[in-house]
């Protein structure tokens, strides 16, 4: 599903971030210590009246190299017009209309995209008079906030999600496999969308009447039907998408969201790095089926153990994600490129695999027989059945009489036996434990 985007654009400390915390609230919290998740987000999820939509705070986008704040609020307000769906422009009613204000409301302007103005700071009924100078902004009727007491922000949102196009339902059929390719700058990802759109026996669709470049890229490949996601994202070129992590990082977790297959790339020239961790951590939280795709190949120097040192590696260096195979090539040289959409396709299945319930709970009474749950306290954990309840990622629901004392790594081992059973190659799964005595 593709959330409708609204992005927060204004100069420095009228209270962007403020907003935007309010507004994706205790989301926060959840995620915090997994890994890929950084505590200054830039980018999430929000809902109001029933309607789900992400937010932007362009604030927390720093433009590297930029010192000129003016020019980084301009950097910041264009990619907001290029991202979003609704534009909330704020301004400060402590400090009143500035300068800064006039020259934001200039590009937005052009932008063509709904803008409601929003008047932050405004604290007191006095204050609540401060809010008309900026009617010569010419966005409309501002609405007066404030992010210290919380006042104004339903009326905002209100707004907001009247501004807001219909949510798209996904717009591809339920047999089509929607691939992200995800990957720090340079290791490849647009020579790779080229390489396998120029493959042999590919089929790239026509799309009939979009003017703008497409953003997705359909095609098909042995009668399996594919999207590339955000292939525009990936193509696109210049300063900002370059050089700009953490909105780079953004326009990756939106591609990992609505793909159902992440290929995580790694340089098979420099190795694995830090940042390779953070971007793989995104496809393991969303659930997704991933591998990784170690490109470059053709410039490694090998023997017949370098690919076996390489996947060592990359099972040390990602524990969390021992599940994704691993797949090496060469974009350019186009050298090992035709096992790769086996392997989507391969995974793309064990994620949508569905266990009927007798067999998973063969699978779960056998490993408790081999391996009985310790006794916690003097108690011991019953298991009575497990079913599975979801699929995208595959999701259990083991019944016990007492969850507390599932512990995780019984948990793990239970995972184990089932992944044994069942493979589930290049899937996260994903347990949870009930009361049922
Ligand atoms: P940003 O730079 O636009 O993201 O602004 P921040 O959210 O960092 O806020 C800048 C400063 O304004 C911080 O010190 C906030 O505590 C303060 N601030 C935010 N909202 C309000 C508000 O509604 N009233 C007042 N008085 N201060 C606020
Ligand atoms: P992106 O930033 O991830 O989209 O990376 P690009 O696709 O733009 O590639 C970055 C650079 O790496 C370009 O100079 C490519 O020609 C080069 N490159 C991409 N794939 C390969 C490969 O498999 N082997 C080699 N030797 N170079 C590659």
């Amino acid at each position: 599903m593709a959330r409708p985007v609204v992005a927060i654009v204004g100069r420095p400390n009228v209270g962007k971030s403020t907003i935007f915390n309010r507004l994706i609230g205790d989301r926060l919290a959840i995620v915090e210590d997994k890994p890929g998740v950084t505590r200054d987000r830039i980018y999430g999820n929000a809902e109001w009246n029933g309607k789900q939509f992400s937010v932007i705070d362009t604030g927390g986008i720093e433009i590297d190299g930029e010192d000129m704040i003016l020019k980084s609020i301009r950097i910041q307000a264009e990619l907001a017009i290029e991202e979003a769906d609704v534009i909330v422009f704020m301004c400060d009613a402590k400090a009143g209309l500035t300068q800064s204000d006039e020259e934001v409301a200039q590009i937005l302007f052009r932008s063509g995209k709904p803008v409601l103005l929003a008047i932050n700071k405004v604290d007191n009924m006095k204050r609540a008079e401060d809010i008309y100078e900026f009617y010569s902004l010419g966005f409309g009727d501002p609405i007066g906030i404030s992010g210290s007491h919380g006042t104004g922000i339903g009326d905002l949102l209100d707004e907001v999600v009247d501004a807001l196009p219909e949510l798209t339902e996904e717009e591809y059929d339920e047999d089509v496999i929607k691939v992200a390719l995800i990957g720090r700058p340079n290791v490849g990802k647009s020579s790779l969308v080229n390489a396998i759109l120029g493959e042999e026996r590919v089929i790239v669709s026509d799309i009939a009447g979009t003017t703008r470049d497409a953003i997705d890229t359909p095609f098909e490949k042995d009668g399996q039907r594919y999207v590339l996601i955000d292939t525009a994202g990936m193509r696109k070129r210049g300063k900002v998408y370059e050089t700009t992590e953490k909105y780079s990082v953004m326009r990756a977790m939106r591609a990992i969201e609505r793909a159902d297959v992440v290929l995580v790339l790694i340089n098979g020239e420099e190795g694995i790095i830090e940042q390779d961790k953070h971007i793989a951590g995104y496809a393991y939280e969303a659930g997704k089926a991933s591998l990784f795709v170690v490109n470059k190949w053709d410039v490694v120097e090998k023997d017949d153990k370098t690919m076996q040192h390489f996947q060592n590696k990359i099972r040390d260096h990602f524990l969390f994600m021992t599940y994704a195979p691993v797949v090496f090539l060469s974009a350019l040289t186009k050298q090992r490129l035709q096992k790769l959409l086996p392997v989507v396709k391969h995974v793309a299945e064990q994620h949508s695999l569905r266990i009927q319930t007798h067999l998973l709970n063969d699978v779960v009474s056998d490993a408790v027989a081999i391996n009985p749950p310790p006794t916690d306290k003097g108690k011991r954990l019953r298991i009575n059945y497990a079913t599975q309840v979801a699929v995208k990622p595959p999701t259990m629901v083991v019944f016990v009489n007492d969850p507390e004392l599932m512990h995780f790594s019984y948990e793990r081992y239970l995972e184990n036996k089932i992944r044994a059973a069942f493979n589930f190659e290049g899937t996260p799964i994903r347990i949870f434990t009930r009361r049922k005595s």
